[in-house]
Parts: structure tokens; C-alpha cells; sequence
């Protein structure tokens, strides 16, 4: 029942973006080796006591959980399938997609956002972007983008029962890419993490470079001290050296007691801020030859 509802919005969603509008980027989405769930399906796993991955092979969703119920980042694809695969791997993890309060999209890009419709017609949420990338859901999803319930703004912060999250505007993968510190818990021990919603530059726009390397200078000098843990939503976003997202999942399932958690590692976001300052810098200096 549900899954012939999300096929019938997804159909009409396409019909409807396709008479509206003929320019590519509002053409319906396409399976491609990025979002074929029938190679790119994994297993969910809890990371920390209060963080759940819940995404694909290639784009993550998270669940993070409160004691007043739980709150989904990202909604990845509208391809046919999707909906269920994610619903189920909160299942899997053992939370009730009933208990999901807010699901926050920290891009504007097709890969965070596109599942949003058909969640929205299933789940009983408040939804959460920031004012640019709003702008990017609305203009692909026309009458069908989830409700603005929060407009996100640079230093603002929602509590859910015992859990606070605070944003951070971070532009340069989009305009409005939104980051998160919140903490994250390890068998009960307390550490903090540092959630980026978009650590690719995609700008040529020298202010916003400028003010991507700052925010990346920013981060780097909270590494080891307000930081310690760095979460991404692509999978082999990770500092050179260190394993991807499921080979360091591999890493946390076999951990012995008394080691340290993989996650754990305020080295090596002090060096994937380096690496994006140094790629940022070249990007900038290319920028103002233009
Ligand atoms: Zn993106």
C-alpha cells in the first residue's frame, strides 16, 4: 500500500516537473552506479549509542536518537525502492520510523533531498534545511517539497529531549550546506562530534572560497579540543590513510574492549582540513586569474 503511494508520487512528481519546466536540472532522477540500490544496499549500523547509519553504499542518511524520540539527516533518492530500504534500516537498527520527530537535509543537492516527498506523506515530522538550500529543494520539487518548519540559521540550535544540536552554516558545496556539532556517546562516554553537510567545494565564487577555507580553518582549530569526532555523508570522505565509512565499520564491529573507537581520531580531521584548505587555496587562486 505504502510503496504503491510512493510509486504514484514519485510518477506524478516526474510528469509534473517535466510539463513545468524542460531544463535538465528538473528532469526526474535516474538510476545511475551511485544510487542502484541493487548494488548499492547496505547493511545499517549503529556508529555511537546515539548516531545510526541508515544510508547507501555511496550517500549516507543518519538517525540520530534523543530520549524524546530521534531525528533523520538526509533522506537520500526518489528512485523506486528507496523509501522502504530506508525505512527498513531503521528498522533494522531497531528504532520505529514512528519515532522520528525532525528530519533535518544538510544540501541541497537531488542525493540528500529527493526522498523528502514520499517520506513526508508517511512520516509525522517537522522539516529542517537552511534558507539557501530551501531554495534548491523548492525550485526541484516545486508543490511536492516538504513544508519549511525550520528555516536553520548560522548559530542556531534545536533540543530534542536529553540532546542539543548546534549549526553551522558552512557554504561552498551549496549555498546553505548546513554542519552540525552535537555530542555522540560511546558506551556512555561523552565525545563531540563534528557533522559536515558538504566538504566537496563547489564554488568558484571567491567570497564564498574565502569563507569556506575560513570556516575549514575554523574547524581544523577546534580538532582535540571542542571536536573530536568527524562525521561526513559520502563514504570514502575520509583523511588520506584512514579507512572509508564500512572498512572502518568493519573496524568498530571487531574492536576489543579497551580500544579506542575508530571514530574517535582528532588527528585526522586536523589533517582532512588541511587537505580541503590546500585544495580550497588552489581552487581560489584559479578563481581570481578569472
Ligand atoms: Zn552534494
Amino acid at each position: 500500500m505504502r510503496t504503491q503511494g510512493m510509486l504514484s508520487i514519485v510518477a506524478s512528481l516526474g510528469l509534473a516537473l517535466w510539463l513545468s519546466d524542460a531544463s535538465a536540472q528538473l528532469a526526474p532522477s535516474r538510476v545511475n552506479a551511485r544510487n542502484d540500490l541493487s548494488t548499492m544496499a547496505r547493511e545499517p549500523f549503529k556508529v555511537f549509542d546515539n548516531l545510526y547509519f541508515v544510508g547507501q553504499g555511496e550517500v549516507a542518511s543518519y538517525v540520530i536518537t534523543t530520549s524524546e524520540g530521534h531525528i533523520l539527516i538526509d533522506t537520500m533518492w526518489d528512485l523506486p525502492g528507496y523509501t522502504e530500504y530506508l525505512l527498513n534500516n531503521i528498522r533494522k537498527v531497531g528504532l520505529r520510523p514512528r519515532d522520528i520527530k525532525y528530519v533535518l537535509i544538510l544540501q541541497g543537492h537531488r542525493d540528500h533531498f529527493m526522498g523528502a516527498p514520499a517520506l513526508n506523506d508517511i512520516l509525522n515530522v517537522q522539516w529542517g534545511a537552511a534558507e539557501e538550500d530551501w531554495k534548491l529543494i523548492e525550485k526541484d520539487l516545486g508543490e511536492y517539497s516538504p513544508p519549511r518548519d525550520i528555516v536553520i540559521k548560522e548559530g542556531d540550535s534545536l533540543t530534542l529531549g536529553d540532546l542539543t544540536i548546534d549549526f553551522e552554516i558552512t557554504p561552498g558545496h551549496t549555498p546553505g550546506t548546513t554542519s552540525m556539532r552535537l555530542p555522540v556517546y560511546d558506551n556512555g562516554v561523552r565525545h563531540n562530534a563534528y557533522f559536515h553537510g558538504g566538504t566537496a567545494l563547489r564554488s568558484d565564487d571567491p567570497a564564498t572560497i574565502r569563507e569556506f577555507i575560513a570556516d575549514s580553518e575554523r574547524i581544523k582549530a577546534m580538532a582535540g579540543k571542542e571536536i573530536d569526532v568527524q562525521i561526513v555523508n559520502h563514504y570514502d570522505i575520509t583523511p588520506y590513510g584512514a579507512p572509508d565509512l564500512f572498512q572502518r565499520a568493519r573496524l568498530l564491529e571487531n574492536r576489543k574492549p579497551g580500544e579506542p573507537h575508530p571514530w574517535v581520531r582528532p588527528g585526522e580531521i586536523v589533517r582532512l582540513m588541511d587537505e580541503l584548505i590546500a585544495d580550497a587555496r588552489a581552487q581560489l587562486e584559479a578563481a581570481e586569474q578569472n
